[in-house]
């Protein structure tokens, strides 16, 4: 039983140990980071029928609903479950049915530069959404700023929404997917936020498939101050300060399991004030989201579980920056777990559809805090 492995397309990632009958001993590719991540990404041929197995060579590589897997080049993507999964979680077998073509694996819901394409091409008539670009990377890639004005209309407030600062963190971006989405369809969203959009905030990490994630020296999220490093970052905190964009939002994705890293929560913020604000707009979101996606208000406070200082060594992340700008109103930072919050599975509709609760809250949240 013989078996092709390749990771030549936009996210792949993996190293191929050994290939031996019906069974492939695979790692990792930790391209610049450090310490032990968990983002891989590939595509496998199967020439029969049969049982294959992929055994990582590190434990804590498979999430909590097994791998997800794409029968259509990674366009759309379900999960493959647990059950596939072996009790020490470093291995998941695929039962080929000796029909189709290749199947692409990845240990969460990829969301790449194409999926942004088909969300741009079905809102090409929008009046309101327009693409810019943002800056280019390192590598020279455009870096999508996307905009959803309201025409003829002066919004109260402006909000900026950043995914992949860490870029493997992809279940995030569908969650930014959907408060566009929502901006789009919601007059009233519009006419509260001019919306400002960088959906890959690393976006040679995203289309290379790197970790991103503790890079060396630091990562994305871990470059905002006075000498950015990154030109995608330097460009976020130029925008922000030219359009005295009051509102933010970061999304990113937790760890792959366990505790902290299958419910929803909001990172605390390092001022008390923001803490404030931030369990206010928590209460708004958890009404919106009530019937969803389980989301019960959670806030990891400043000073609890990994959300200290210790963290933060390296550099600030774009909302600790944000929030102690002078024209910055209310900044927040979310992880989204990458496949469940408790019993739930996640997928990229309810995602979206938990974008959209965002998105709503943020409209009542904006008008409360400005009695
Ligand atoms: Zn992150």
């Amino acid at each position: 039983m013989n078996m092709r492995i390749d990771t030549d397309f936009p996210g792949g990632n993996l190293l191929v140990k050994e290939i031996r009958a019906g069974e492939a001993v695979v790692a990792v590719d930790q391209r610049d980071t450090p310490s032990p991540w968990f983002y891989w990404c590939f595509r496998a041929a199967f020439q029969e029928k049969g049982e294959y197995r992929f055994r990582f060579d590190q434990p804590n590589k498979i999430g909590t609903r097994g791998p997800a897997v794409s029968y259509d080049n990674g366009i759309t993507w379900e999960w493959l479950g647990r059950a596939c999964v072996d009790d020490s979680g470093c291995s998941f077998v695929y039962s080929h049915d000796g029909k189709g073509g290749p199947v692409i694996f990845c240990m969460g819901m990829q969301y790449q530069p194409v999926h942004l394409d088909r969300f741009l091409e079905a809102h090409a008539d929008s009046p309101f959404l327009r693409k810019e670009i943002l800056c280019r990377t390192r590598k020279g890639r455009e870096v999508e700023l996307l905009t959803i004005r309201e025409p003829g209309v002066k919004s109260p407030h402006k909000l900026l929404l950043t995914s992949r600062h860490h870029c493997c963190e992809m279940m995030a971006t569908y969650v930014l997917e959907g408060i566009l989405l929502e901006a789009l369809e919601n007059a009233e969203v519009r006419r509260t936020f001019e919306v400002f959009a960088v959906p890959f905030a690393d976006k040679d990490g995203v289309v290379d498939g790197d970790q991103g994630k503790g890079r060396a020296p630091h990562d994305h999220a871990r470059d905002y101050g006075e000498s950015p490093i990154y030109p995608e970052t330097a460009s976020i905190m130029k925008l922000m300060k030219e359009e005295s964009i009051d509102f933010c939002l970061d999304l990113h994705c937790p760890w792959i399991h366990g505790k902290d890293n299958e419910a929803i929560y909001f990172v605390g913020p390092p001022l008390r004030s923001m803490e404030e604000k931030t369990k206010v707009f928590a209460e708004f979101l958890r009404k919106e989201a009530e019937g969803i996606v389980p989301y019960d208000g959670e806030i990891l406070l400043y000073g609890t579980s990994w959300n200290t200082g210790a963290n933060y060594i390296q550099g600030s992340p774009m909302r600790d920056w944000a929030i102690r700008q002078p024209f910055n109103r209310f900044g927040a930072s979310m992880e989204i777990p990458y496949a469940n919050a408790g019993e739930t599975t996640f997928e990229p509709r309810m995602m979206r559809n938990f974008g959209r609760c965002i998105a709503r809250a943020m409209i009542r949240f904006s008008q409360e805090i400005k009695k």
